[in-house]
């Protein structure tokens, strides 16, 4: 029997953390959990070490490492518990690991991704804000360290599974186009006076996929769509004139390779993240995912639209900080986290969100990007303009509750 390969997930209690563990615990004899990382959550991350066995739990706060690790002991188990950023690194690069999955939410799962990078490991990338803020860092030390980086967003899980095996960038592969397919999220058809109204949870139901709340905002304004763009520019080397985003409301076809014959090349199958989890886990062979399999016939036709950017500015914000380069899809990326966490706090309207991206892309001087500390430092550049912009707009803006309450 080949030794079971050793999993490190970041990020382990969210969505894709729980989807991962649901593949994984299909595959006893392949795969070992090593080490689980959170930020809180500790009750769904002691079930999960008590189900998965890790030797290693990360939790970022040392008052719930010391909680976690009381109950595991009481409990019989052996499992370490650390806390603080550095340890989520550090499980990140550990000699035994041999795969990580990267399943942060946001910005905050850039560091232990890169470490995992850097330590040349096969590395699963969920954190597609990890590529959309640093990607030129994140590529060079894929190279550098030989790294296999294997996208999990299901479009770009789909693209790589349309391109060749020996695929060498699009001129030399015959690559025309991208297309990025994007379901339109629950507000697709809503009529536009009414965005100002919605609220979170209206926002984070999600009319194909059950994804953590910040993802399913991004996804109702598509800024998720925006993101993806610039994720597909690094990992694929396209220019962004290349990558089109094509709404499919039906979330079958997960996205396409247009060649230059006229060929198009689609992945498909039923919305379920085990899909592409399972095929990067798998890699550069298939195993079996738990996914119900797909029925065409029932689903009967499929829709493609162009979308429209008067409904989503976030789509044209982020092919405008793409095109600007260097810190701007870091800054485009921290302003829509500051909007995103504030909205879903009640504190900001949904037609806000891109007004706030917009002030913020415009009040921060873009620089390019030579390392890590740029990355971070636009960061919290653009942290520091978004507050201001609140403190500022809040006296006169429209608080969410007051237009959703009446
Ligand atoms: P989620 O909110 O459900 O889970 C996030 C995980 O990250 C949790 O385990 C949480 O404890 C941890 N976390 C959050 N903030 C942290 C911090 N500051 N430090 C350390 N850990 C922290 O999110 P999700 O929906 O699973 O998405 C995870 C990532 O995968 C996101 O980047 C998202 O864009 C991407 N993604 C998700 C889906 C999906 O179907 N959910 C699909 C494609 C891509
Ligand atoms: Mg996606």
């Amino acid at each position: 029997m080949t030794a079971r390969q050793r999993l490190t997930i970041l990020g382990s209690t969210g969505s894709v953390g729980a989807s991962t563990l649901d593949v994984v615990a299909r595959h006893p004899d392949r795969f070992e959990v090593y080490a689980l990382t959170a930020l809180n959550r500790a009750d769904t991350l002691f079930k999960q070490c008590l189900e998965f066995q890790p030797r290693i739990a990360v939790v970022l706060e040392e008052a719930a490492a010391q909680d976690l690790r009381r109950r595991l002991h009481e409990a019989g188990s052996r499992c370490e518990v650390h806390s603080g950023a550095a340890a989520l690194e550090e499980v990140a690069r550990l000699r035994e690991v041999e795969i990580v999955m990267a399943a942060i939410v946001g910005i905050a799962g850039l560091r232990p991704t890169l470490a995992a990078a850097q330590a040349g490991k096969k590395v699963l990338l969920a954190n597609k804000e990890a590529l959309v803020t640093a990607g030129a860092v994140l590529m060079d030390a894929v190279r550098a360290s030989g790294a296999t980086l294997l996208p999990i967003d299901s479009e770009h899980n789909a693209v790589f599974q349309a391109l060749p095996s020996d695929y060498a960038g699009p001129a030399a592969s015959g690559v025309r186009r991208i297309l990025l397919t994007a379901s339109g999220g629950p507000f697709r058809t809503l009529p536009l006076r009414e965005l100002d109204r919605v609220t979170p949870d209206q926002a984070c139901a999600h009319p194909n996929w059950t994804m953590g709340r910040k993802i399913s905002v991004d996804s109702a304004t598509m800024m998720n769509k925006g993101l993806e763009v610039i994720e597909a520019r690094w990992l694929f080397d396209v220019p962004p004139e290349r990558i089109e985003v094509v709404i499919h409301p039906e979330s079958v076809v997960h996205s396409l390779v247009e060649y230059v014959d006229g060929s198009v090349i689609a992945q498909l199958g039923n919305p379920d993240m085990r899909t592409p989890i399972a095929y990067a886990l798998g890699y550069p062979g298939r195993i079996e995912a738990g996914v119900e399999f797909l029925d065409l016939a029932r689903i009967g036709a499929l829709r493609f639209e162009r979308p429209d950017l008067e409904r989503f500015p976030c789509l044209k914000l982020a092919y405008g900080a793409l095109a600007a380069g260097g810190t701007a899809p870091t800054v485009l990326n921290a302003a829509n986290e500051v909007a995103v966490e504030q909205f879903l706090a009640g504190s900001l309207g949904f037609r806000q969100i891109p007004e706030l991206i917009e002030a913020v892309l415009g009040g921060v001087d873009c620089a390019a990007v030579t390392g890590l500390e740029d990355v971070l430092a636009a960061d919290r550049a653009a942290r520091e303009r978004a507050r201001a912009w609140l403190q500022a707009a809040r006296p006169r803006g429209t608080p969410l509750r007051q237009a959703a309450g009446s």
